[in-house]
Formats: structure tokens, C-alpha cells, sequence
């Protein structure tokens, strides 16, 4: 264990704003300082984000087919494209899902699926544009860079035409998902036909490009070291600093059960708050992290808005991939807005590009709440 002194200094540099390199990042992450660590994450957090208010999200995770191509161990929701368990939802189902968001409070839904060997671009612009037409008003985050770029391949099209026609067909921001760790050797090992860490940057890259904004997230606790840990920060710290387009990070543990890696050991609770604070110092040019209470749990998830959170995320109506995977908590949006208010904050709900959209919203958005240009760029 490294003791506290010798973090010490690090700590006061990224509080103070100052970039830590990936040695230095390392040597927090080693550390197992938790509640030094936390306490400087959560300045950081503070000195960001000054306003009296947490935030939260409403949105449903729509997963329109769980037929995949690709082989991912940790993965228990595909089914390849010949099991009799494979489905797409039908449009109607599809479409009253959304309605039922609505009227939940929700604007936006999470349409993510798996990399459908037949399905060719056009299938997947007439989807959006069938819901945008029906419902104008929400928010499509959808398709990850794993999806995208497979898109790219089924269409044998340049990947910025690619983006370009989705965005024309409503495609509203793009989720971070499918980036596990971005690092090659450990993608490797625990994914075949998956895109990998270069392609899923440049996913990102050439949406930032078009204006896009979209999330960035990191799945740990599973066959990565440390090193590979921070290495992966690192690379979304280098594209943000390039396009700026990564309006939040989210992490979380890696849940083994029903998986092909059932053996490898789920990080717990600690593993999780030490990693979201050293997320929150190393990342110093993303304005939002957001807490897992999805892997976490209320109490721990309330923690997270203590250790470099500043967001409880979304509400999520549905989850089917990590609920497939096994542990998955549920909350409902009072257990969300408690865990918010009695750490003294008002809760209050935002949107994906994290302007506030609740009934006390101004009509002006606060400048350091807009994702525009999230943060300075501290070089
Ligand atoms: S994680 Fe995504 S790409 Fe991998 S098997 Fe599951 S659905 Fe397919």
C-alpha cells in the first residue's frame, strides 16, 4: 500500500487543476487511499459543479435485438444470430415503449442492440425516422461505437457517411457503451468481433466532428491491470481534449454471474468508489461523472456523489443487459431524489445534454451546465 503522504502531493495537484500523467494516475489508483482520494475527487466535483442541486436522468433502455455477431464473454444478453432466443422487437412494441417514457417523464430512451448480421443501414435510418416522426420531442441516444462501426462494414460505407445519415434520420447523441476497457489486449481476450480501441475512438472522433455529443464509459474490475485501467482514461482524456464531445464518463464493475467469465471475482463496493475518484481526478477536462447505483445499489450509488459524481444517471425504466448479467438494482425516481436531497443537494432532472428540464428550470441554462465546451482544456 502506498501511504497517504506520498499521494498527497498528487492530490493537491489535481485538486489545485493540474493534469496528472498516467504514472501519477497509476500511483492514486495503487494507492488504496480511499478516503483521501474521495475527499480530493470530491473537491474537484464541488469546485465544478458550485450549484446547490444534484442532477438525474429519465430515460428507458430500449434494446431492439439481442442477435449479435460479435463474442463477448462478459456479455449474458446476445444470442448469435442462429439461436432460437434471438428477438427484434416489433415496431409497435417498440413504439409503446416509448409512449409509456413519456409518460413516465421521460424525453430521451437508449436504443442499443446487437450487431445484427443482416440489417443494412437503410433498416436502421427508418427506424429513427419512424420514431421521430411519432415522437419528435425525444432525445435518441442511440447505438454505440460497437454498433456503428459494424454498420459501417454490413454497408461497406465510410464511416462519417455512416453517421451523417443516421444524424439526418434523428439520431440524437451517441451512447458510450461497448468500450469496456480501450485497450487492445485486454479487448482481445474477452471479445471477438468487436471493435476495437482505435475504431471506437474514432467512432466518437468523427461524431464530435459533426457536432455530435455523446457519453464515454469504462466497464473494470474483469482480466485488466491497473495500468490498463488509467491507460484507457487516458485515451478519452486525449480525444477530449481534441473534440470536446464527451458530455460524461460512467464506469462501473464488470458483473460476472450468468457470463463465460463467471469464475473472474466481481469488484466490490470499494474497488468501485476508488476507481470513480480517480476517474474524477484524472478526467479534468469531462464536466459529468455519473454514479452506477445500476451495479452499486442505492447506497453505494449515494456514495459515488461523494467521490467524483456529480450525476445519479438515468432513472433507466429497463436494463436487460446487466440485468441479463445478474446483479442489477431497481430504484424508483423518490428512492433517486432522496438519495440526492439528504446529502443536501435538490435533486433535479436534467436531460442528456444536461440542461436542466424539470418544472423549476429557467429558460436560461447556467453556463457551467452546458456541454457546448464542458470544461476548459487544461493541457
Ligand atoms: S456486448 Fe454487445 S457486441 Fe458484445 S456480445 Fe453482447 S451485444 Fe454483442
Amino acid at each position: 500500500m502506498i501511504a497517504q503522504s506520498k499521494i498527497h502531493d498528487l492530490l493537491d495537484k489535481a485538486v489545485a487543476g493540474e493534469r496528472l500523467d498516467p504514472a501519477e494516475g497509476l500511483r492514486l489508483l495503487e494507492s488504496n487511499d480511499l478516503s483521501a482520494l474521495g475527499r480530493a475527487a470530491d473537491e474537484i466535483t464541488r469546485r465544478l459543479h458550485p450549484e446547490p442541486f444534484r442532477t438525474y436522468n429519465i430515460d428507458r433502455n430500449i434494446n431492439y435485438t439481442n442477435i449479435c455477431t460479435a463474442v463477448c464473454d462478459f456479455c449474458a444478453f446476445y444470442r448469435s444470430p442462429k439461436s432460437s432466443e434471438g428477438y427484434v422487437l416489433e415496431r409497435n412494441v417498440l413504439l409503446e415503449k416509448i409512449q409509456e417514457t413519456i409518460e413516465l417523464g421521460g424525453d430521451q430512451i437508449l436504443l442499443q442492440g446487437g450487431l445484427h448480421p443482416e440489417f443494412k443501414l437503410e433498416w436502421y435510418e427508418e427506424l429513427l425516422q419512424d420514431i421521430k416522426q411519432h415522437f419528435p420531442q425525444v432525445n435518441i441516444h442511440g447505438f454505440s461505437p460497437p454498433e456503428i462501426h459494424h454498420f459501417t462494414k454490413i454497408a461497406k460505407l465510410p464511416l462519417k457517411e455512416v453517421l451523417e445519415r443516421l444524424k439526418a434520420a434523428g439520431l440524437g447523441s451517441l451512447p458510450g457503451g461497448g468500450a469496456e476497457i480501450l485497450v487492445d489486449r485486454v479487448r482481445n481476450e474477452i471479445t471477438r468481433g468487436k471493435v476495437n480501441s482505435d475504431d471506437w475512438l474514432n467512432v466518437c472522433r468523427v461524431w464530435h466532428r459533426l457536432g455530435g455529443r455523446g457519453s464515454a464509459t469504462m466497464m473494470f474490475g474483469h482480466v485488466e491491470t491497473l495500468a490498463e485501467r488509467i491507460e484507457h482514461l487516458d485515451r478519452l482524456r486525449q480525444l477530449q481534449d481534441e473534440t470536446g464531445g464527451f458530455s460524461a464518463f460512467i464506469c462501473w464493475t464488470f458483473q460476472s454471474e450468468h457470463t463465460e467469465m463467471a469464475d473472474v471475482p466481481t469488484a466490490g463496493s470499494y474497488e468501485y468508489l476508488k476507481t470513480l475518484a480517480v476517474s474524477r481526478l484524472y478526467l479534468d477536462n469531462f464536466a459529468n461523472l455519473q454514479s452506477s447505483w445500476v451495479t452499486q445499489g442505492l447506497k453505494i450509488g449515494q456514495m459515488a456523489l461523494l467521490n467524483g459524481a456529480n450525476d445519479m444517471g438515468s432513472l433507466m425504466i429497463e436494463e436487460n443487459v446487466v440485468a441479463e448479467a445478474g446483479t442489477v438494482y431497481h430504484l424508483t425516481l423518490d428512492q433517486i431524489r432522496s438519495a440526492i436531497a439528504d446529502l443536501g443537494y435538490q435533486p433535479r432532472q436534467r436531460n442528456v445534454f444536461y440542461e436542466l428540464i424539470d418544472e423549476q428550470a429557467n429558460s436560461v441554462v447556467p453556463q457551467s451546465r452546458q456541454n457546448e465546451h464542458p470544461l476548459p482544456i487544461v493541457n
